[in-house]
């Protein structure tokens, strides 16, 4: 796409520049996806960046969502791969969560098939109290290929009604930017590497009418957007939109990653989060290394401790020092103010447990662009945006609070205590309609459906009092045996993936 300055269709007060603040994977998301959708618009797009500064270099694990946006800036899954050294994700393998030697899995995908409107599980619960029925990871393929390390993409699903699955990628951080930035400049994007050291305003709006650099250079702009990470330049300095902490909800609040040789090679098409002794361990795995931190509480190790215990659980030799992040779980009260929007780690900050501040990321954009103002940024659109965002984030902060008031690991401080918690409101009455009939209930702005809450009840053993007496249609009998039926499906579709190493071998370059 080539920037038109002078576009003739574009209304009167219309925005004609849109400036990016920050070139980590939030700004260029941003900088990417903003030319995509609004190619021929006439409005100019720029990322003002620093070497110096960098990046946050962490974020490596998504959810199948990001493919969705991979297809809208015009990049295909495979490129992805290919570009970033990346692998299939096909959800989250919980290890130790639930006390010390247990795990489950996390599917992006379905349970079994749902039979006259009641839901697939009325009928898994319905056995399950009988002690007649399968681990509820055995009625799910993408659980089943995770279990094998096998892969295949959903189009080779010979049984597509009953064992739906989606995928998402792991990917290298800084190739993946890098990959960005090539893309957008050649769509028209500029590119201004430069500190920036001052956001000046308007005295009588309010808004951001220029950056200024070290380099001596203004950068005006009608619209902009703080992509700075965590310093949050503009949003939070410069407008003022204050922070909304919710770190007595979830206490981790810094990480410790090490990346290393991906020995033994990749057979793991999925993300692990194992549980320590003050917060958890993620292994994410790329073709060229394994991606791997602790999360951790400060007020319950040290950062020494916290090193130790990651290099310890390394899996290959260590490629890099240690590096220390140090975060807080919130937000900001106002994502958008004025003619400011906060988008990535400027926006807020949830640990990493399901992977959703990239998701986040993407939208937080599309809802930009769903709402996008002219040049007086009308607050009835911010208000919007920032209501819509306020319920995703806590939406997703109360599923990953339901990790940790779910565990079972007893005697270590942390864990006690989140075990004792009460849990935030809306998360006390999803958990209280399960328990009573397994009930799954999902409110608007929810990122994790059904099949994601059912897959954390059931691995920590939350078990309802009864199952939906609509499932009472059908005996036990019956139950057992379609059960089987689906379970013979699922291990008959599994049959048709191919080990997750071999489907990126067949990814090789192109020539
Ligand atoms: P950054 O990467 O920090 O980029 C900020 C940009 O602003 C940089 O380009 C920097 O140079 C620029 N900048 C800052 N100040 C200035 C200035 N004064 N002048 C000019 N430029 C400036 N997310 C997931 O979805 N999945 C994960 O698995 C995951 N794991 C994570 C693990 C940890 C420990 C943490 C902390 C986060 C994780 N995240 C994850 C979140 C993810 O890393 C971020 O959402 C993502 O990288 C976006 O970061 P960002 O672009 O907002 O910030």
């Amino acid at each position: 796409m080539q920037n038109t300055p002078d576009h003739q269709g574009a209304s009167p007060g219309a925005i004609r520049s849109v400036v990016v603040a920050g070139g980590g994977t939030a700004g260029w998301m941003a900088a990417t996806y903003l030319a995509a959708r609004l190619e021929g618009r006439g409005i100019t797009i720029t990322v003002l960046e620093s070497h110096e500064i960098g990046t946050i270099g962490v974020g490596e694990a998504t959810v199948p969502a990001i493919r969705d946006f991979f297809r809208m800036i015009g990049l295909h899954d495979f490129d992805v791969l290919r570009a970033t050294g990346g692998t299939p994700k096909l959800g989250i393998d919980f290890a130790g969560w639930g006390g010390e030697d247990t795990r489950f899995f996390h599917p992006f995908g379905l349970y079994g098939l749902s039979s006259r409107g009641v839901p697939f599980h009325q009928y898994w619960l319905k056995l399950a109290h009988g002690g007649l029925v399968r681990d509820l990871g055995d009625y799910s393929l993408c659980t089943e290929m995770a279990c094998n390390g096998a892969f295949m993409l959903p189009v080779d699903n010979p049984v597509n009604d009953l064992a739906v699955f989606d995928w998402a990628v792991h990917f290298d951080a800084s190739r993946f930017a890098a990959m960005l930035r090539d893309l957008g400049q050649q769509r028209g994007v500029r590119l201004i590497d430069d500190v920036i050291t001052r956001a000046v305003r308007d005295g009588e709006t309010g808004h951001i009418t220029s950056l200024e650099t070290r380099g001596g250079l203004s950068i005006a702009g009608d619209l902009f957007i703080d992509c700075t990470g965590f310093r949050a330049l503009l949003l939070g300095e410069a407008m003022g939109s204050a922070w909304v902490d919710w770190t007595d909800m979830l206490p981790c609040d810094r990480a410790v990653a090490m990346p290393c040789a991906a020995s033994g090679g990749f057979d793991q098409p999925y993300t692990t989060s194992t549980a320590r002794k003050a917060g958890w361990q993620w292994r994410i795995p790329l073709q060229h290394r394994v991606g791997n931190g602790y999360v951790y509480s400060s007020a319950h190790i040290s950062d020494d401790e916290a090193a130790a215990t990651l290099r310890a659980h390394l899996e290959g030799e260590a490629l890099a020092e240690p590096n220390l992040i140090r975060f807080g779980a919130g937000h900001r009260r106002e994502f958008w103010r004025g003619n400011c929007i906060g988008v990535g780690l400027a926006a807020g900050f949830l640990e990493p447990l399901e992977s959703t501040s990239i998701t986040l990321i993407q939208t937080a954009l599309e809802k930009l662009v769903d709402l996008f103002p002219n040049c007086a940024c009308d607050p009835a659109l911010a208000d919007e945006f920032n209501r819509a965002t306020t319920l995703e984030y806590e939406r997703i902060r109360d599923f990953l609070i339901l990790h940790y008031h779910a565990n079972g690991r007893h005697g270590e401080a942390l864990w006690d205590h989140m075990r004792a918690a009460p849990p935030p409101e809306k998360l006390a009455h999803k958990l209280s309609l399960w328990r009573a009939r397994g009930k799954l209930v999902r409110y608007e702005w929810e990122a994790f459906f059904d099949p994601s809450w059912l897959s954390m009840y059931a691995g920590f053993g939350i078990m309802p009092a009864a199952h939906d007496p609509m499932a009472d249609h059908f005996t036990d009998q019956q139950v057992v045996e379609a059960l089987d039926h689906m379970r013979e499906a699922i291990r008959a579709a599994a049959a048709h993936a191919r080990p997750a190493r071999d489907f990126l071998a067949r990814l090789a370059p192109q020539a």
